[in-house]
């Protein structure tokens, strides 16, 4: 007779029914992957024990080399060997024209909307390169957890929009793996450390790495944790901090800025490898082989290193700032500085990120793999391993959603680092008299004048029964789901006539547009606010006209003799006149002295529609 399984206590019920799922970071210059194995999440290392796979592949013409041996070969092989495809990926042939410049790969352009790379292994896109970094992963957790992956999580910087996240899953299809969902980095990072299992409290991730940099607010409450507001740079990281060292290199060895790509790649290494050693210690040894096969050295100490890089440490400070007045926060109420990525190894950022939140920042978890950590654990609870973990991931927009009214003007329904799934609404009415359509324009961004936003989309709500303008109540609401994905419904609420469009809301929008826009919104602000009064006020002035008109082609005849209708008709040419000054207070006056005029009209129209009102009712019916 089989014995009776019993589970052991704290273990899954059915351990043989544990599917195998993993958390990959897919990092600019390093991936990894880890696996939550035994309750407790790890990185998985390859056959020769490391957890790090630079994310590099060199095409050759008779194979392909992932990791450790295409970097080793890179100096050698510049333009086949490809590290930068997280920088390049989702980004159309556009963005590579400004991105490219700095990038010594041979892009092709014409003919097509994804950018291609030639290499001696024939055209390649930075999809396919990632595809290459992820089959790998994947092959070693499979290798190492003993069977098919049920699905992975995929790590991605916050300010990822939505083609860059679409490129990520495409590459992931390419390496023929299931996606359970792609995480934020920042969130990954806070998930490993466990916060949501910590006390309540406001806690900033501030991940660094090597070519991205994410300052991400989260507030635990109850377990749950909310992310309050993200921000950042998409082009900030330590390959700056290395391109600034070997500029210095180059001064100091007075290499001219048309070294060649070999040289270009030789100097990123000397400095990188400076860099990382002055992690440790004061001063270290920089040699580099120039052209000529002789060979350059020289001390850098890290007093000489730190100058270099603050100009950079201080734009991530300012981007924590913006964050942090997003949140509504000031630095003290922080309690919790989270160091992820591995350039927050470097003291000086250390020091900095101290002085600005006034405390200590946590160091605990090694900040190159807390990223793919807190991956896995999200891999394991979505793969169903822990169906009662209560864990919710909250993700926030980044910039406002609104709708565009009268005069231009952008009236905001969502505000930007609002969590979501949100849905917010609003009413809006009509216009004109007997207006049937209304046209529904969705904006993003933080200005007052649609102009100066993004167009999300137009469409028209059709169908109106025609009323009185102002009658009409017309509901929009603005709805984004969990994967920011955008649904604009208006209903017209009295005959229930509606519409309804699906946007992505961040679409081609590059991490740099966002900046400069939410830039523009504080440099402008009052601006922005004058011209929003005026906006108005020229609003009001053509519906006083409007509604005049309208009165007075209705009823005009019947009402006033035609002494009071040349008043009325004098005081409205004024007003039509003044309506487009741009002079608010001139506007004000001539709204002011139009009603004044044609205030008796105005009672005469009011008593004469309460009596038609009343004829053929009895006056009980009222009471
Ligand atoms: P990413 O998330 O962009 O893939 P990582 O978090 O792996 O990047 O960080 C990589 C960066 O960290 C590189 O710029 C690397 O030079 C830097 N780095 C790694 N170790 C150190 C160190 N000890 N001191 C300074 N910088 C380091
Ligand atoms: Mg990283």
């Amino acid at each position: 007779m089989a014995l009776l399984q019993i589970a052991e206590p704290g273990q899954a019920q059915a351990p043989h029914q544990h599917k195998l799922a993993a958390g990959i970071d897919l990092g600019t210059t390093n991936s990894l992957v880890a696996s939550v194995r035994s309750g407790h999440a790890e990185t998985l290392p390859d056959a020769a024990g490391r957890h790090l796979l630079p994310s590099v592949v060199r095409y050759r013409a008779d194979g392909i080399d992932v990791g450790h041996v295409a970097r080793t070969e890179e100096a050698a092989d510049p333009l086949n060997t490809i590290s930068s495809a997280k920088r390049l990926i989702g980004r159309g042939v556009q963005d590579i024209k400004t991105l490219g410049s700095r990038l010594p790969y041979r892009f092709i352009q014409e003919h097509t909307t994804v950018p291609r790379i030639q290499t001696a292994a024939g055209d390649i896109s930075p999809i396919e390169v990632s595809a290459e970094v992820l089959k790998v992963l994947s092959g070693r957790a499979e290798e190492t957890l003993g069977g098919d992956l049920s699905g992975v999580v995929i790590t991605v910087p916050a300010y990822f929009d939505e083609a860059q996240r679409q490129a990520t899953k495409d590459a992931a299809k390419l390496a023929g793996l299931h996606v359970f969902r792609l995480l934020n980095e920042p969130t990954a990072a806070a998930v490993a450390y466990g916060l949501d299992k910590r006390a309540e409290g406001i806690h900033a991730i501030y991940d660094l790495g090597g070519g991205t940099f994410d300052i991400s607010i989260l507030r635990l409450n109850k377990g749950v944790f909310q992310v309050m507001a993200t921000g950042g740079d998409s082009a900030l990281g330590g390959d700056d901090f290395d391109r600034v060292v070997a500029e210095w290199i180059m001064q100091q060895a007075a290499i001219g800025d048309d070294a060649d790509h070999g040289l270009q790649k030789r100097l990123m290494r000397a400095a990188c490898d400076a860099k990382e050693a002055l992690s440790d210690t004061g001063v270290t040894k920089v040699s580099i082989t120039l052209d000529d096969g002789s060979c350059w050295e020289h001390e850098l100490s890290r007093e000489t290193f730190n100058q270099l890089i603050d100009p950079l440490i201080k734009k991530t400070q300012m981007a924590c700032r913006r964050a942090l007045r997003d949140a509504g926060l000031i630095p003290q109420e922080v309690n919790e500085v989270v160091m992820v990525g591995g350039s927050t190894r470097v003291p000086r950022v250390r020091e900095k990120v101290g002085e600005l939140f006034g405390s200590e920042p946590l160091v605990d978890i090694d900040p190159d793999r807390v990223v793919a950590v807190g991956a896995a654990i999200q891999a394991d609870i979505l793969a169903g391993n822990k169906p009662d973990d209560e864990m919710l991931l909250l993700d926030v927009i980044p910039l406002s959603l609104g709708i565009e009214t009268m005069g231009g003007l952008n009236e905001k329904l969502i505000n930007r680092n609002t969590t979501i799934p949100v849905a917010r609404a609003q009413e809006f009415t009509t216009f004109k008299d007997g207006q049937t359509a209304i046209a529904i324009h969705v904006a993003q961004g933080e200005r007052e004048l649609v102009s100066d936003c993004r167009s999300l989309a137009r469409f028209e709500l059709r169908g109106i029964p025609p009323m009185v303008a102002g009658a009409a109540r017309i509901r929009v609401t603005l709805e984004v789901d969990a994967d920011g994905l955008l649904n604009v419904s208006a209903k017209e609420m009295s005959s229930g006539v509606q519409t309804s469009i699906e946007v992505k809301p961040s679409y081609g929008l590059t991490d740099n547009e966002i900046e400069t826009m939410l830039r523009d919104s504080i440099a402008h602000a009052s601006k922005d606010k004058l011209a929003r009064s005026l906006r108005e006020q020229q609003v009001e002035a053509a519906r006083t006209i409007e509604a005049l008109e309208a009165a007075l082609s209705d009823d005009g005849d019947r009402l006033l003799n035609p002494d009071e209708r040349s008043t009325v008709e004098f005081a409205l040419e004024e007003l039509r006149g003044l309506a487009q000054s741009d002079d608010l207070k001139i506007i004000k006056q001539g709204i002011e002295e139009l009603e004044r005029v044609c205030g008796f009209y105005v009672e005469r129209r009011m008593n004469q529609s309460v009596q038609q009102a009343m004829s053929g009712h009895n006056v009980e019916e009222f009471e």
